[in-house]
Order: structure tokens, then sequence, then C-alpha cells
């Protein structure tokens, strides 16, 4: 009778885990073989030091930043943005802001990354240079504060590895989903999987307006003659 019990019981905890192991289906897409680089062979090369082909002014006609040693340098000639519009993705940049220390709080190494044009991961000399937290180096610019200060020393080269899921608008302009931002910060985390609240601005509360799906990646021109290299992008 015991050894009965026994063998139903396994029948029946063996069933359990058949069905349990039936709601995971078996994957049958083998993963895409790529080198990984840097760059990732899979990836879209922006900037290799050479030149700013895949760039244009924001407002009209060629990019004008200088390119010195393998490095895009700001020079007041305005922002530039992709060619290229770009939705989901994952984006990898090295930014350097100024060996001399000029001025101070958003003044100081001041650039950015818009995603679509729109939505602003903050570059800045955060080190050791005091600001709003929501508008320091790796802040979602004033929505989210980072969650440490990751900064390297003014002159000194950083990274961002960032991961944009753009935002997903209805027909009628409603927002369906909101976009995210997750940002590695010289590898170490500092957005994760953060909400976007809207067009990132300091004029009044952020908000949505309905735009395409892919839109180009703009780098500010804030005055400061911040240095980029290595720029490249893996769409999602
Ligand atoms: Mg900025």
């Amino acid at each position: 009778m015991k050894a009965f019990s026994l063998t139903a019981t396994l029948i029946v905890v063996t069933s359990v885990f058949r069905l349990m192991a039936a709601d995971v289906p078996e994957p049958t897409v083998e993963p895409k073989i790529i080198n990984p680089g840097p760059p990732p062979s899979d990836a879209i090369v922006l900037f290799d030091g050479k030149d700013l082909s895949k760039w244009q002014s924001a407002k009209e006609g060629e990019a004008k930043w200088d390119i010195k040693d393998g490095a895009m340098v700001v020079n007041n000639t305005g922002s530039i943005q992709t060619k290229e519009g770009f939705g989901d993705c994952q984006f990898h940049i090295e930014w350097a802001t100024p060996t001399e220390v000029k001025g101070e709080g958003q003044g100081r190494g001041n650039s950015g990354i818009f995603f679509q044009g729109r939505y602003e991961v903050q570059i800045l000399d955060s080190y050791e240079n005091k600001t709003y937290f929501h508008g320091q180096a790796g802040s979602i610019y004033k929505q989210h504060v980072p969650l440490v200060n990751a900064s390297r020393k003014p002159g000194e080269w950083q990274t961002y590895d960032i991961i944009f899921r753009a935002p997903k608008f209805n027909e009628d302009g409603s927002v369906e989903q909101s976009g995210r931002f997750t940002v590695l910060h010289n590898g170490v985390l500092v957005q994760d999987h953060a909400e976007i609240l809207g067009r990132t601005t300091h004029i009044g509360a952020p908000k949505y307006q309905k735009h395409p799906d892919k839109e180009p990646i703009l780098l500010q021109d804030h005055g400061d003659p911040v240095r980029f290299r290595n720029i490249w992008i893996r769409p999602l």
C-alpha cells in the first residue's frame, strides 16, 4: 500500500513538473554570432575619429565641429545631429570635458546627447562641481538624478553606454508607453530603466508630443570645447 502511494505521488509530481515545463516554450532561433569588438560587428559606427560624414548641423548644412587627435571637438558652430534617424537603441560614446577648468555649475564642460532630438542624457564636468542634482553628469536632464556620481577628472576620457527605449504614441497623439533610459557611466549604472517624463527642458514641466518613430541623435554645443570619440549605435 505504501509502495503504491509513493508511486502515485511520484507520477503526480512528475506530471506537475511536465505541465510547468510546457509553459516555457523551447527556443527555436539561435542567437546571431557577432564579434563583440569594440565596436561590435553589428553596430553602426557614427564616428571613428576620421570624419563627420554621419553628422550634419542641427540647423542646416554640414557639421562643422573640429576633428583633432581622433576626437570631434565642440567649437561654437552649433549642435550637430546624425543624418539617420533612430528609435530604440544601444548607444556608446566616449567624451571628455576640457582639461583646463573654466566656469562652474552648468557652465563647466556642458554638452549632452539628445535622443530623438528631445530626450537629453546630460554631459557635464561633474568632478567636484556642484549643480542641481538632476542636471549633473549622468542625469536625465531635469528629470532623473544619477544613482551615483561616477565622474572622472576634467580632461580624462569617460564613457556612456546607454539603452534607449523610445516612447510610443497612440494615433490621437496620447502616450501609449513612456520612453526609458538605462545609462552606465564609466561602466557604473547611473540610470536604471528610468522613465522619460517627456521632452527634457528647462522651461516648465516636461511634456510629450507625438513624433516620428525614428529621429536623429543630437550632440549639444553648449559653448564648452567638449571632445567625443568612438561613437557607435546598435538599433534594437
Ligand atoms: Mg547639456
